[in-house]
């Protein structure tokens, strides 16, 4: 039988334990690939990781709070939203904000848009290229482009600029727009799922040039689906310190189990 995230999430609300065993086993490992990415000086910092799970267990978390049916990718977006806020990032020696970037990139189609928002994420033209079903060679040539486009608009610059301002920007754009027009994670879903048609790509093209929020919301969920792919869920023994940190009854082991799981 399947034990679906929307369960889970049920459950953990309800204080089951099945419900915090399973985020464990499954979304840990998610957890540690974040902050690798978005924090890579901190990355062996087991006590960032158990700060960060205590907060996802506390009544005013995100997975108390859910406004969309959960689905996988979705509760995915929201635990990566949350383990960045946490991350106290340090503000840019240039800031650059969205006002500045949507003139610069007004030239700029959709996919180039998000070529170069995947910069402020940190991701190189290696992992933006396959997310975007792009080669990598054409994402360096769009940011190539948007670097100067940027370049003719700021008055300091340098080759880093849109990395450093990342935690800036994405908290900009995340609070910003949520309008009338905005898609909602099913949308863009949808266009990973190959169920959007013709028509719903061209409202989207047309909507997205101009919303940065909505740049940014396609840009997390085509991430959420690279960090899936890549993710394995702990086994037992890996999960055990967790179970311990987030209080959660393990399950009754046999003998021989203990013995190999507490090695
Ligand atoms: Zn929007």
């Amino acid at each position: 039988m399947i034990y679906t995230c929307y369960e889970m999430v049920r459950d953990c609300r309800a204080g089951l334990p099945e419900g915090w065993i399973h985020f464990i086993s499954h979304y840990v490992p998610v957890c540690r690939q974040t902050l690798a990415h978005y924090a890579p000086e901190k990355a062996g910092d087991a006590a960032l990781l158990d700060h960060i799970l205590l907060a996802v267990r506390q009544p005013e978390s995100f997975i108390f709070q859910a406004t969309e049916p959960p689905e996988e990718r979705w509760f995915v977006a929201q635990l990566r939203q949350f383990i960045v806020a946490a991350l106290a990032a340090p503000a840019a020696e240039i800031p650059l904000d969205l006002e500045t970037l949507t003139a610069a990139l007004a030239p700029l189609t959709m996919t180039e848009k998000q070529a170069t928002w995947f910069e402020t994420m940190r991701y190189p033209p290696a992992l933006a290229g396959p997310m975007l079903r792009v080669s990598p060679e054409t994402v360096e040539r769009v940011r190539h482009r948007a670097a100067e486009l940027i370049r003719g608009k700021v008055d300091s610059w340098r080759r880093t600029l849109l990395a450093e301002n990342g935690p800036a920007l994405g908290r900009e754009a995340a609070a910003g727009g949520g309008g009338a027009d905005c898609l909602p994670t099913k949308a863009f879903l949808d266009v990973v799922d190959g169920r959007t048609t013709w028509r719903g790509r061209e409202m989207m093209d047309r909507h997205l040039a101009s919303c940065w929020h909505c740049v940014d919301h396609f840009c997390r969920i085509l991430e959420v689906v690279h960090l899936l792919r890549g993710s394995q869920p702990l086994s037992e023994a890996e999960s055990q310190p967790y179970r311990e940190l987030l209080g959660v009854a393990a399950r009754k082991r046999t003998g021989w189990k203990r013995m190999i799981g507490g090695a």
